[in-house]
């Protein structure tokens, strides 16, 4: 399998790790496109939206339960951010392991 994020969940490829639990890994964005870029992925592959169901319900559930955790690592928590998931080609999706992006340090645009 080549996916990229499932080789960093693996420890093949690095990153600079913010949170990890049993079910999933934030670490920054390699690109950022805000003062803080994080990307929150569960550690099983799921190539998007479309392919959940309700085992992943669980690790849906830690995300959320993470966010707040995270921005407060990132310093973001009180002055606002923003959560996106990018799904399927229209959207701009470019790697294919559901992810989810927590942008902020600034004032985004729309
Ligand atoms: P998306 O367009 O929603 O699929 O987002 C994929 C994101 O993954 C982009 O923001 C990339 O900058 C980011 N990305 C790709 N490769 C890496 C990597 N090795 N480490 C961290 N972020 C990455
Ligand atoms: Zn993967």
């Amino acid at each position: 399998m080549s996916c990229i994020f499932c080789k960093i969940i693996e420890g093949k490829i690095p990153c600079k790790k913010i949170y990890e639990s049993d079910t999933i890994l934030a670490f920054h964005d390699i690109n950022p496109r805000a003062p803080v870029h994080a990307l929150i992925v569960p550690k099983v592959h799921v190539k998007d939206i479309n392919s959940l169901n309700p085992e992943h319900s669980r690790f849906i559930v830690d995300v959320f339960d993470a966010i707040p955790e995270i921005a407060k690592k990132l310093n973001v928590h009180k002055s606002g951010y923003r959560i996106v998931i990018n799904n399927g080609k229209h959207s701009g999706q470019e790697v294919f392991h559901l992810h989810f992006h927590l942008m902020g340090g600034a004032k985004l645009g729309v």
